[in-house]
């Protein structure tokens, strides 16, 4: 726990008594609902008078979300005023609604760097733009900007510097040009980690389609413009020391990768602007995941959306073998299918634990043998054509979240425990709806024993239930 004055109060009552007692000590003008939480380690109370403990403050949240703008600016300037010589302060939020003079949040951003924290978050309802004049700092390590926050102008080249941040997280910001996240990246030499997500059609595109770091390990990008393919039509990941990648966005027409010793990568695959087999069989098929699928190829663990389970079959030419792909997991969807899945089984030799949320999927004729919806005149012509990639699979974990027992959803149970020879654990999560369902401890009952009940092909299968 990061603050407590009694083991009686929660801890948001706690912060908010303390806000008030904060505030009529100091003489702070009053705003009841303007929100300055002040952190103090909780040891502090017992030994400290109030004055000490403003020594102690190491954590200051800003938010004036639930109150109004009247008297919020003057509140904080003299609040920070009293922490003028503060060097405790560790992490410092400014969560602001209502539209204050852009110099006055510039000159609190301002504050909060000089005092040398460590961690700041910017989140801002409004438009402002910030003052890069003075956005720097040698001590900060973690920033995270989102919302309303924007450069101000073209950043000049090294415009942004923070020589110590290893995380870096800009949500839906806007910029006046594609690259200047990358100017950013370029001004944090030992960034381990970003994030930049640009998912609303309001605010333009701010991805130009690069990354191009040698210290990011962990990335995170997620650029949903489905319908304009125009912001980049190929893609560059150059991040050797990459070994976690989340990654969604429509799929362009080439990547070039260095995904360097990736471990685990998620996300892929915008497949409205790929393909719709089902509703538009003579649309072209967009975009080449071929060269980002390679760069894959050495990971192990891979989570895959609904859409990237097509993405991956149609738009990706030769798939390579995962010979380190441990746990493969991955959402099912009623709209799409699951046609790259017996592919991916068996490129996949050494594959424990296959995690899936939700069974029910689309059926298409490029349903495979992975799953129990073939169509019933290919089911003999893919008897002819061999073995169920399930019957070579070594997977031993079996964990299936979201069923609902239908008679489908049964099946492909019966499908995957008649086929896979090494299971040892199956966990099942039955989802329940307790507001429909009269009788939920019956079915319940019915739904954990149709499943206890199937043929289990491994003698050592275990089934769980959560
Ligand atoms: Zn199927």
């Amino acid at each position: 726990m990061e603050f407590s004055l009694s083991d009686s109060l929660s801890l948001e009552k706690s912060i908010v008594v303390v806000t008030q007692k904060v505030s009529c000590f100091f003489d702070l003008p009053v705003h009841p609902k303007a929100s300055f939480f002040f952190h103090i380690p909780s040891f502090a109370f017992r030994f400290q008078s109030w004055n000490n403990l403003l020594a102690l403050v190491d954590k200051l949240d800003i938010n004036d979300a639930i109150g109004g703008p009247g008297g919020f600016p003057e509140f904080i300037d003299k609040t920070l005023a009293l922490l003028t010589n503060s060097t405790t302060i560790k992490r410092t939020s400014l969560n602001i609604e209502f539209q204050y003079g852009e110099s006055q949040v510039n000159t609190w951003i301002r504050s909060f760097l000089e005092r040398g924290c460590l961690q700041l978050y910017l989140n801002a309802q409004s438009l402002y733009t910030i003052d890069t004049e003075f956005f720097t700092s040698n001590t900060l390590v973690e920033l995270t900007i989102t919302g309303g926050f924007s450069p101000d102008g073209l950043l000049p080249p090294g415009g942004v510097f923070f020589p110590k941040l290893k995380t870096l997280s800009l949500v839906l910001m806007t910029f006046v040009d594609s690259d200047m996240y990358e100017l950013f990246i370029s001004g944090c030499p030992l960034l381990e980690e970003f994030l930049l997500r640009n998912d609303e059609i309001e605010i333009p595109p701010v991805w130009n389609a690069l990354v191009s770091s040698p210290s990011i390990k962990r990335l995170t990008i997620v650029h949903h413009f489905p319908n304009y393919r125009e912001a980049h039509d190929g893609c560059w990941f150059r991040t050797p020391n990459l070994v976690y990648l989340d990654y969604s966005s429509y799929v362009p027409d080439w990547y070039e990768v260095d995904l360097g010793s990736l471990v685990e990568a998620g996300g892929y695959g915008d497949c409205d602007s790929v393909y719709d087999e089902e509703e538009y069989p003579d649309d072209p098929i967009l975009g080449d995941v071929t060269n980002l699928v390679t760069g894959l190829s050495n990971i192990k663990t891979l989570h895959l959306s609904p859409d990237s389970l097509e993405v991956f079959y149609f738009c990706c030419k030769s798939m390579p073998v995962f010979h380190n792909l441990l746990t493969l997991s991955f959402e099912s969807d009623q709209k799409r299918g699951w046609p790259v899945l017996p592919l991916l089984i068996n490129k996949s030799p050494n594959l424990e634990t296959l995690v899936i949320k939700g069974l029910v999927h689309q059926v298409t004729r490029r349903c495979g043998d992975a799953c129990s919806c073939i169509p019933k005149r290919m089911k003999k012509k893919k008897k002819e054509l061999g073995i169920c990639c399930l019957s070579t699979c070594q997977v031993k974990v079996l964990h299936i979240s979201g069923y609902q027992g239908t008679c489908r959803e049964l099946k492909q149970m019966r499908h995957f425990l008649g086929n896979l020879k090494c299971l040892e654990t199956v966990n099942v999560g039955v989802e329940m709806n307790h507001r429909e369902d009269n009788d939920v401890d019956n079915k319940y009952f019915r739904i954990t024993d149709a499943l206890m009940k199937l043929p289990r092909v491994s003698s050592n299968c275990r089934i769980h239930f959560f």
